[in-house]
């Protein structure tokens, strides 16, 4: 039974990562991600729906389009089995039987951070309307579960504002460079982390998005630094490892 289980939110997890592919290429450029059917991005095919199974598509088809033979990027099928795996390690460190509610809204919670991260590290940007999405997922969320307001209120609230002076005071001090130092959508974002999962929460996804982000620096070379790409991945691995946390939790949760 339990097998059943997490074979289906590992193959949920997969879905769910084909669909980040095809949301991160369409959202920046305005396109629709319900309606419009999947197409080759090289000969413009539409694709039918055995070509659009997760992982399975990619292996029978030996990794090229079928009606234009252009080989498909090996990092869609990466990004299916990594998504799928996600998902399975949320479920293996939480009783899935009797959070199979709470578990629901992560779900779809960090669906909208997997396009967020990859909208931001191609683009630059976090769309509002993902904001939007991930906005309602936490209020309802919040409202279901009923959980210490306060401390979602200060990660709503507080911790962004305090971001928000210190971004205008870097950018009043940098007179000769007229460029706000960390991005709105960044700050943003950290609202929603904060709204989501509270303020201690909030604090250590940024703290270890920080060290993730120095490394990211060292790897890559960015034209601006895609902050909410880093917080994306240090919010999920927190995530999977939250019933761990509990006791640094409560130690920094100082409001209700
Ligand atoms: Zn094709």
């Amino acid at each position: 039974m339990d097998l059943i289980i997490y074979i289906s939110i590992f193959i949920t997890g997969t879905v769910f990562g084909s669909f980040f592919t095809l949301a991160v290429y369409r959202i920046p450029r305005k396109e629709d991600i319900v309606y419009v059917r999947s197409h080759c991005t090289s000969c413009n095919h539409e694709l039918g729906f055995f070509d659009l199974i997760p992982i399975f598509s990619y292996i029978f088809l030996g990794g090229r389009c079928r009606y234009c033979k252009e080989k498909i990027r090996i990092r869609y099928l990466l990004l299916e089995v990594f998504s799928g795996l996600v998902f399975l390690a949320i479920a293996l460190t939480r009783n899935v039987i009797d959070n199979i509610v709470d578990l629901s809204f992560i779900y779809l919670f960090i669906a909208g951070m997997f396009i967020i991260a990859g909208i931001d590290k191609e683009n630059y940007t976090i769309p509002n309307g993902l904001c939007l999405y991930e906005i309602i997922i936490a209020l309802t969320y919040n409202i279901v579960f009923r959980t210490a307001i306060i401390d979602k209120l200060i990660g709503f609230i507080v911790i962004p504002l305090i971001f928000y002076i210190i971004d205008k005071a870097l950018f009043l001090l940098n007179k000769d460079e007229k460029k706000i130092p960390i991005g709105y959508g960044d700050i943003k974002y950290v609202a929603i982390i904060g709204l989501m999962f509270g303020f201690s929460f909030q604090i250590l996804s940024i703290a270890l998005s920080t060290i993730i982000t120095l490394i990211g620096l060292i790897i890559h070379k960015y034209k601006e630094i895609p902050w909410g790409y880093y917080i994306s991945i240090s919010s999920i691995i927190l995530i999977i490892f939250l019933p761990y946390l509990n006791e640094i939790i409560d130690l920094i949760r100082i409001w209700g």
